[in-house]
């Protein structure tokens, strides 16, 4: 029906947090749109049931987030290649004839908010280092993969999962010891991190840049705060710097333009309200 009411949302535990509401809802409004998208918190032994609801309430589909990005993988009926090789999902798209489909879209995200900040960026030129083996790393280095990327240095406090992901992701990622962190800086292009080092009451991600070519990107997937200890000493010694909230921001667009039907975009505006909020 064209003109229904459409309602999307985020699962989470906890959720209270979630700026996807604030990201959704500022979209629907700015295209006229007739719907909303609210705040799913969601307890870890009820997300199967909460899943299954889906179909039966209506609802356009939902946001997947900590902690259940992998666990929702078991409960949708068909999950996206790529979200398989990331190992998660963090979008659920209910389908015209109610099967519910898995995506993940922080790849995408990534890459955008590194197109936004460097249009000329490209993967496939020198090494990249990604600190971390988690989660948000997984999305990542399959996203740089994807987009070419030839060399990718993987460093994580836990090698043993830094070798676990280089196998599985093939030759162009190699695995790095924490030890020799600082010595994978020389002549990379790119440095990410993808651990929860420098967030609001974390300790600040523990490594030195003085290997790191002044003319390499430095992205932090932490947003809050905006710019982190390792972003503030990279922005200091020269380096052009990204946080994570263009990632935030862009990963958002396909689920939108899933559920609402209108690929929105990212705009002044939109950070404003997300920084101001
Ligand atoms: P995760 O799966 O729990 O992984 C956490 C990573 O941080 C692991 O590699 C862990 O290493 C490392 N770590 C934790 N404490 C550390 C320490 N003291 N020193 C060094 N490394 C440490 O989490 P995730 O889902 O990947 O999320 C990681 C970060 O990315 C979070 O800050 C999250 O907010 C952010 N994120 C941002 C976006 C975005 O859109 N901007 C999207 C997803 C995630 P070990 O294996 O050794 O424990």
């Amino acid at each position: 029906m064209k003109n229904s009411f459409i309602i999307a949302g985020v699962m989470g535990w906890p959720v209270a947090h979630s700026r996807s509401p604030l990201i959704h809802n500022h979209w629907i409004h700015e295209h006229n749109l007739n719907g909303a998208y609210g705040l799913f918190p969601v307890n870890p032994n009820d997300l199967e049931a909460a899943i299954r609801g889906i179909k039966a309430l209506g609802i356009a589909g939902c946001n997947i987030t900590i902690p259940h990005k992998v666990n929702a993988m078991r409960f949708v009926d068909w999950v996206h290649p790529l979200a398989h090789r990331m190992g998660a999902i963090n979008t659920i798209v209910v389908q015209p004839d109610g099967a519910l489909h898995g995506f993940n879209n922080d790849g995408f995200g990534f890459i955008q908010s590194l197109l936004q900040s460097n249009p000329r960026w490209e993967s496939n030129t020198d090494p990249i280092v990604v600190i971390g083996a988690g989660g948000a790393a997984r999305g990542i280095v399959v996203s740089l993969l994807d987009d070419g990327a030839t060399s990718i240095r993987l460093i994580n406090r836990t090698h043993s999962k830094a070798e676990e992901l280089a196998r599985a992701f093939g030759p162009a990622v190699t695995s790095v010891k924490w030890e020799d962190r600082e010595d994978a800086l020389h002549n990379a292009s790119l440095l990410i991190n993808t651990t929860n080092q420098g967030m609001q009451g974390e300790s600040a991600l523990d490594i030195k840049l003085n290997n790191l070519p002044t003319k390499a990107l430095v992205f932090d997937a932490v947003y809050i705060p905006q710019e982190t200890p390792l972003l503030k000493e990279a922005r200091l010694r020269g380096n052009l710097t990204v946080n994570g909230l263009g990632m935030l921001l862009h990963q958002a667009r396909p689920a939108f333009q899933a559920w609402f039907g209108v690929m929105p975009e990212v705009t002044d505006k939109l950070y404003a309200k997300v920084c101001s909020s």
